[in-house]
């Protein structure tokens, strides 16, 4: 075999095309991934544009270097994150509220002693204290009895008389369905 130094010259001319295009692509890409990437975790263009750059001018060690400074949860993480807080100092506080005038009433009182709103239903199989929006006692599956007549005598407990105005009336609901579906703590 005759050695040929024009055809390895070529050779490692097309090896060397070929590897600047691959670094060239595996470049672009990685500019997008972050730019990809920051944008789920960053609001701040400031943020945005920095951890781009990073990447764009330091490349392999820009990459490192974002993956150890970008933020470690991204924004729809941050929400839920914040909705599941949320939800959970809503019901720590909402449970030892009354419904109707806003006291502090205990767990297992069944009537606000201020107002007389019913906070809680007893079962009248195993005498299980119940919220009044459950339809069904969880400790022994017995149907709770008149649950619909229940639930409408506090919507008219809560709700204001036909004459007055009802602009506050959407916000009540509100608050009142909020109070009823809420877990116990
Ligand atoms: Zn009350
Ligand atoms: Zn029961």
């Amino acid at each position: 075999m005759r050695f040929d130094p024009s055809s390895w010259n070529s050779f490692l001319l097309i090896l060397t095309a070929w590897a600047g295009a691959f670094i060239a692509a595996l470049w672009l890409s990685l500019i997008f991934w972050a730019y990809r990437d920051i944008r789920q975790r960053a609001r701040d263009p400031l943020a945005r544009i920095l951890s781009i750059l990073v990447v764009a001018v330091l490349f392999l060690p820009g990459i490192v270097i974002y993956l150890i400074l970008r933020p470690p949860r991204t924004l729809e993480d941050e929400y839920q994150h914040s909705l599941e807080e949320e939800a959970l100092l809503q019901a720590i506080e909402d449970s030892s509220l009354c419904p109707g005038c806003g006291r502090r009433v205990r767990e297992n009182w069944v009537v606000c002693p201020n107002c007389h709103t019913r906070t809680k239903k007893t079962c009248p199989q195993c005498g299980h204290l119940m919220e009044l929006a459950w339809s069904l006692c969880p400790y022994c599956a017995t149907p709770a009895p008149g649950m619909h007549r229940e639930a409408q005598s506090l919507d008219e407990v809560l709700t204001p008389a036909a004459g007055e105005p009802a602009a506050e009336q959407p916000l009540q609901d509100d608050e009142l369905a909020l109070a009823k579906h809420l877990p116990e703590a």
